[in-house]
């Protein structure tokens, strides 16, 4: 059977890394996981002190820069693992895994994300990563720009409270106290950026299958792409 290139594009909080990670573990393929580069070069910025708003210096720091994602078995004991024990990432070869994940990092990479000349060097890397197939990945962009002809593109959305409910919590469970009428505001502006920039922004691919799972939890999202998946995987196309 073929092996396929999966997109899993959305917006924040639409559920794409936990789906994303289930869907590759159900069909025995590799997770990717392309926000996860911008946020490690975001970090990498922020800990430079290297401005947001200088392209130039940006995609210089993006040339500079050498970012790994491994994948890693999940927790001794857990069944599935959280959506941070899937993929270890490694920034020069320092494991950023956790940093990446900070609020602060989130609108960072959202900024980082807009710049061209970075887009076209991480996506670069993206297009070598997933190129052999019996991969998910998941981003904004993966449908439209980076793999355009991949066999089969899912774009997942779910509406804002929920969208913005999901990052509460998971904030919460690191023990990072934040607002939550504040994290909606969080989740509108980095929604506003990511839909709105001129490069590659947010949008579903003119074949995606667009999946509303406002009231799915993991499983039935994950289940229901990895049905989409055989179906094509068995046919062949
Ligand atoms: O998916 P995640 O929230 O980790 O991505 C962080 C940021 O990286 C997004 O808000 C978006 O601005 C950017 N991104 C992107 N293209 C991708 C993946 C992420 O622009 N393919």
């Amino acid at each position: 059977m073929r092996k396929l290139i999966i997109a899993i594009d959305g917006p924040v909080g639409s559920g794409k890394s936990s789906a994303a990670r289930r869907v590759a573990e159900l069909l025995g393929y590799t997770y990717l996981d392309s926000g996860a580069m911008y946020r490690a070069l975001a970090w990498k910025a922020l800990e430079r002190g290297v401005p947001l708003d200088s392209p130039d210096q940006l995609e210089a720091l993006a040339s500079q820069t050498r970012i790994d994602l491994e994948a890693a078995s999940a927790a001794p004991g857990s069944a599935r693992g959280n959506a941070l024990t899937g993929l270890r990432v490694r920034l020069d070869g320092v494991d950023v895994t956790e940093a990446i994940r900070r609020a602060e990092v989130s609108q960072a990479a959202s900024k980082v994300a807009v710049v061209p000349g970075v887009r076209r060097l991480l996506v670069a890397e993206q297009r070598r990563a997933g190129r052999s197939g019996g991969v998910v990945m998941e981003g904004r962009d993966i449908g439209t720009v980076v793999f355009p002809d991949a066999d089969l593109k899912i774009y997942l959305d779910a509406s804002v409270e929920v969208r913005a409910e999901r990052r509460w919590r998971e904030h919460q469970q690191k023990g990072e106290a934040i607002d939550r009428a504040r994290m909606i505001e969080e989740v509108r502006e980095r929604d506003r950026r990511d839909r709105s920039r001129e490069a590659s922004p947010l949008v579903p691919a003119a074949n995606a299958v667009v999946v509303d799972n406002t009231a799915m939890d993991v499983e039935e999202t994950a289940r229901l792409i990895a049905m989409l998946a055989r179906d094509k995987e068995k046919k062949g196309i």
